[in-house]
């Protein structure tokens, strides 16, 4: 079956052309064949077709890559924003709330919250995306919760060092003997990237280290949670490590920013947390001016941001972080599979994914123009029409 979408007023490829990274068109058209890509360009010049769908001069994009969430949970910690939007500070510990809960769910329970968020995300022009664990913190829970995520997923990451979970709290290296040891065991077989919240309150830079380099030695991939409430050296960390990304980086110092900029580390920046915690905003336009290659997510988690949505992400970015339009787009698609090392999502090209999003827009603009109005109108994932 190949299906022809013609009439594209703005088409977003990603493929770059002369300075343009975003090898945005006009007038153009893509052709879907079975789950992939097999043709874009000006609508003039389009091949035959099965089937024609005439998206009336709307804009295209390739369906967003949120290459950073933790969707494997249970319970619910609105009170807890309530009480932050009302003075008191975010702090790290509030996950262990969530790990209670989550201990306590059956798998059906976690499943059937784990699709709803994935369903949430589809509507929303999301096709592809990263699962963390980090909300079991034993061998058993950590090992159920990467095992239901990659029921829906190849991506997914092994994060048992989210947080020194209550029972060992005044002995944090004997857990981390435990997450470098049987609880690596259980969850590698289930994983691809090994993850570590490095930061105060969370895991030292020496800790984080075990815990990254006994994942490289399974032959996961690290990415790491680094400089979310304060500098530190976890960036340093990824970079020397080889990590896909740090993902946070709200408090950067100079010399993380060259760090990553001489690097192939992707910068994942996560605006619905410092919107979500009240924290400042990073200031995107110094990481992007300075070679940094940056990427957008969500990070949909019930603490610090319980958005799954990337248009939202999108629009502060551009209100707040200094990103243009056209970068934040190419942040949340090209940028997010950078973050994951994929080439086959995240562009338009022949061959990729045919995962797209027609937006009920004559622009991408309006994604940041129009913020919190529902203009994904029709996605394709695998090359299925969703909506
Ligand atoms: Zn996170």
């Amino acid at each position: 079956m190949r299906t022809l979408i013609t009439n594209i007023a703005e088409l977003t490829t990603n493929v770059p052309t002369g300075g343009d990274l975003t090898g945005t068109l006009n007038d153009a058209a893509v052709l879907i064949e079975g789950e992939r890509i097999a043709w874009a360009g000006p609508a003039a010049d389009a091949p035959a077709a099965d089937e024609v769908v005439d998206v009336d001069g709307r804009a295209v994009i390739p369906g967003f890559v949120d290459s950073h969430s933790h969707l494997v949970f249970a319970g619910d910690r609105a009170a807890e924003f309530e009480a932050r939007m009302a003075g008191q500070k975010y702090a790290a510990g509030g996950i262990r709330s969530t790990v209670s809960a989550t201990r306590a769910a059956t798998d059906d329970e976690l499943r059937a919250r784990l699709r709803g968020f994935l369903d949430e995300m589809l509507a929303q022009g999301t096709t592809t995306v990263e699962i963390k664990s980090g909300y079991g913190l034993s061998v058993t829970d950590e090992e159920r919760l990467v095992r239901l995520a990659a029921e829906v997923t190849p991506e997914v990451t092994f994060l048992g060092a989210h947080v020194v979970p209550a029972d060992y709290a005044d002995r944090p290296d004997e857990y981390v003997d435990l997450v470098t040891g049987p609880m690596l065991d259980a969850c590698a077989p289930h994983s691809k990237w090994i993850d570590v919240f490095c930061e105060t309150g969370a895991f030292t830079v020496t800790q984080s280290r075990r815990v990254l380099e006994s994942g490289i030695a399974r032959g996961l991939v690290p990415r790491v949670h680094a400089s979310q409430l304060g500098p530190g050296e976890g960036v340093r960390l990824a970079v020397e490590l080889g990590a896909a990304s740090i993902d946070h980086g709200t408090y950067l110092t100079d010399a993380d920013v060259d760090a990553l900029a001489d690097s192939h580390t992707v910068l994942t920046l996560l605006p619905g947390v410092e919107f979500s915690t009240r924290q400042p905003y990073p200031n995107a336009r110094r990481l992007i001016d300075a070679g940094v290659t940056v990427a957008l997510a969500c990070d949909t988690n019930p603490g610090s941001s319980f958005t799954s949505s990337m248009p939202f992400c999108i629009a502060v970015a551009v209100r707040d972080m200094g990103m243009t339009p056209a970068e934040a787009v190419w942040a949340a698609t090209a940028g997010g599979a950078m973050a994951l090392r994929r080439d086959d999502v995240g562009v338009i090209a022949p061959g990729a994914r045919a995962d797209l999003v027609l937006l009920d827009a004559p622009t991408r603009i309006h994604l940041a123009y129009r913020p919190g109005v529902p203009l994904v109108r029709t996605v394709w994932k695998d090359g299925r029409a969703i909506g």
